[in-house]
């Protein structure tokens, strides 16, 4: 067995130690009564920006949504298997979750990737150059605006209006934008500063992201 699995397993027995043990009243109640997470979470596969750990969590207290990008795609119906979008469903449909947590983060290699591909198309069979389209999208004024800052910072702050972009389509959604209009609903806009390992929250009155210390 290699190190890298023994690694794994070893964590494996630490999670039961810690949440399977008979005395973890816990975990039997979320098993007894089901999972019911106050908040619904769309953060990037990026294995360095784990929400639950980033948060303190423990189970039952997320319900994770996890794509390239932390991006919410436009609503439409018919057609193509929308994950994002069925996740969604459920985690507000189906679980009536009333917070929804959009996590960006700096660094995003996604991010990288779509700014490098404005100048090196990638191939069209590409899964991820089809789903960057959405951040390209929602960041097409940033990546004008911006073009006098470093690469690095660049990806940065296209990786910040990508989260604002993100909530422009989950509005397109009409079951998420009738709950926000009756306040049943709340969305919030963080991004996290890996560098620094400072989280921003977005702030709607001064359209900018700022330190959450
Ligand atoms: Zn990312």
């Amino acid at each position: 067995m290699s190190a890298e699995i023994e690694s794994l397993i070893n964590g494996y027995h630490l999670f039961r130690k810690k949440y399977f043990s008979k005395y973890n009243k816990h975990y039997e109640r979320l098993v007894k009564y089901g999972q019911k997470p106050k908040f619904l979470v769309v953060a990037c596969s990026d294995s360095r920006v784990d929400p639950a750990l980033l948060l303190s969590c423990e189970p039952g207290d997320l319900f994770v949504v996890r794509n390239v990008a932390n991006l919410i795609p436009l609503y439409e119906i018919g057609g193509g298997y929308h994950s994002t979008s069925a996740a969604l469903e459920f985690g507000i449909c189906s679980l009536g979750i009333k917070n929804i947590l959009i996590l960006g983060h700096t660094q995003c290699g996604g991010v990288a990737n779509m700014l490098e591909t404005k100048k090196r198309p990638m191939l069209k069979e590409s899964f991820i150059a089809k789903w960057m389209e959405l951040a390209n999208m929602a960041c097409s004024d940033a990546i004008n605006s911006c073009n006098h800052l470093s690469k690095e910072e660049q990806v940065d702050q296209c990786c910040r209006y990508a989260v604002v972009g993100s909530l422009k389509n989950l509005l397109t959604f009409p079951w998420i934008l009738d709950r926000v209009n009756s306040s049943a609903l709340e969305i919030h806009l963080w991004n996290f500063d890996l560098k620094r390992g400072i989280l921003e929250v977005y702030n709607k009155e001064q359209d900018k992201f700022l330190h959450l210390f």
